[in-house]
C-alpha cells in the first residue's frame, strides 16, 4: 500500500480548498464529535444536519445527555432510525460522568471503552477532538484505500479492515490527524463515490491511484455478494376512539425495541385479534406502505377502526394529537400513515367540540 505515502499533502490541500461547512465541523468538542459520528453511522450528511444542531439545542452537555428521560430522548432521535445508536449514546454519556468525572477520556483506548463507540469513532474523536495521530477507518475510507493501492481484498473482513487502518496510521500527518482524516472521508463521500463513476478528475489522488491508472474503479473496493432481504407483510391496525391513537410499545429487545407503534401483526391477521378485547363499529381499509430495514422488509396494510370505547389492552396507551407530536417517538416505518393518523385525530377532535 506504498501510494498511500503520497497523500497526505495533495489530500490536506484539497480539504482546506473543499470542505463543506457541517454544523459539527466548527468547534468539535469531544461530545460534538461523538453524537455527529453516531448520527452519522447509517444516514446521510444532509439528513443528519438538523437532526444535530436541534439534539445539541436540546442537550448541549454530555451531563444533559446522561440525565435526559429515554422517552425525550428516543422522541429526538425519531426519524433517524436505528435507535439502539440513541441508547448506547446515552450510555457512552453516563460512562463520561460516572468514571471519567464528566471529561472525555483523551485516550483512543479508554474511549474505545464508551458503549456503542467502536474502531473506528474512537479514531475518529482521538484525532478530531483531541489531536491524537490515530487513524478512523470507515467505509468511505475503506473504499478510497482500495482503489488508491489498488488493493482487492473483502473490505467486509476484519482482516482486511486491520491492515488498512494500520497503512493509514502510518501515513497520518502528526499535526493533523483531525483533518487528514475527516479530509478522507470527505474525498469518499463527494468524490471517490460508491455507485456510478468516481470524481476522478476532481481527486488529489488521481496522478497515483492505482484503481484509475488500471481502470477498475468499478471493480473496487471488493465485497461479498448483498444476502437477500426477508419479506413481511404486516396489517397495521390505526385505532381511534375520541380523536385519539391506540399506541402500544414494542419489546425491548430486537428491531426497533422499545419504540411506540400502531398495533400491528404479521399477515394473514386481518381482522382485529380478539384477544386484544377491542369492540369496534367497523373495519376498513385505511392505506399501504412499505419500509424497508438492513435485513427485512415490511409490506404493510393499513386498516382503520373507531372503537366504542376507551379500554385498551395492558401497556397500550391512547395519544392525541399532541401527545403523538411531543411524546411518542414512533418509528418512521410507520411514517407513511402519519397523515392519514393527523387527519383522523383533526376530525376526531372537532366532533368532540361542544
Ligand atoms: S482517482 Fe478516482 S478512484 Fe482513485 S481515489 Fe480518486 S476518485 Fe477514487
Amino acid at each position: 500500500m506504498n501510494e498511500l505515502k503520497h497523500l497526505p499533502i495533495p489530500l490536506l490541500q484539497w480539504y482546506q480548498e473543499n470542505a463543506r461547512v457541517l454544523p459539527w465541523r466548527s468547534d468539535p468538542t469531544p461530545y460534538k464529535v461523538l453524537v455527529s459520528e453516531i448520527m452519522l453511522q447509517q444516514t446521510r450528511v444532509a439528513a443528519v444536519k438538523d437532526y444535530f444542531q436541534r439534539f445539541i439545542k436540546v442537550l448541549p452537555t454530555v451531563a444533559d445527555l446522561a440525565t435526559v428521560e429515554e422517552d425525550r430522548l428516543l422522541k429526538l432521535w425519531q426519524g433517524l432510525g436505528y435507535y439502539n445508536r440513541a441508547r448506547n449514546l446515552q450510555k457512552a454519556a453516563r460512562q463520561v460522568i460516572e468514571q471519567f468525572g464528566g471529561k472525555f477520556p483523551a485516550s483512543y483506548d479508554a474511549l474505545r471503552t464508551l458503549a456503542g463507540v467502536g474502531d473506528y469513532t474512537a479514531g475518529a474523536i482521538a484525532s478530531i477532538a483531541f489531536g491524537i495521530p490515530v487513524p478512523a477507518v470507515d467505509g468511505n475510507v475503506l473504499r478510497v484505500v482500495s482503489r488508491i493501492t489498488g488493493n482487492g481484498d473483502d473490505i467486509t473482513k476484519l482482516s482486511t479492515k486491520k491492515r488498512m487502518s494500520q497503512a493509514v496510521g502510518a501515513v497520518i500527518p502528526v499535526r493533523a490527524p483531525g483533518d487528514f482524516n475527516q479530509a478522507l472521508m470527505e474525498l469518499g463521500a463527494t468524490v471517490c463515490l460508491p455507485n456510478g463513476a468516481p470524481l476522478c478528475h476532481r481527486c488529489p489522488a488521481g496522478e497515483f491511484c492505482r484503481a484509475r491508472q488500471e481502470n477498475r474503479t468499478d471493480a473496487l473496493p471488493v465485497r461479498p455478494p448483498k444476502k437477500m432481504r426477508k419479506m413481511e407483510k404486516r396489517t397495521v391496525f390505526l385505532l381511534f376512539y375520541k380523536g385519539r391513537v391506540a399506541l402500544r410499545r414494542r419489546p425491548e429487545r430486537g428491531l426497533l425495541a422499545g419504540l411506540w407503534e400502531y398495533p400491528n401483526e404479521l399477515f394473514p391477521v386481518e381482522k382485529i385479534p380478539e384477544e386484544w378485547g377491542l369492540a369496534a363499529t367497523g373495519v376498513s381499509f385505511a392505506a399501504v406502505g412499505r419500509h424497508i430495514f438492513t435485513h427485512v422488509e415490511w409490506r404493510m396494510t393499513a386498516l382503520v377502526a373507531d372503537l366504542e370505547n376507551d379500554c385498551l389492552p395492558k401497556g397500550w396507551v391512547w395519544a392525541g394529537r399532541m401527545e403523538l407530536d411531543r411524546d411518542y417517538a414512533v418509528p418512521s416505518a410507520f411514517g407513511l400513515f402519519r397523515s392519514f393518523v393527523e387527519d383522523r385525530l383533526r376530525a376526531g377532535e372537532r366532533s368532540e367540540r361542544p
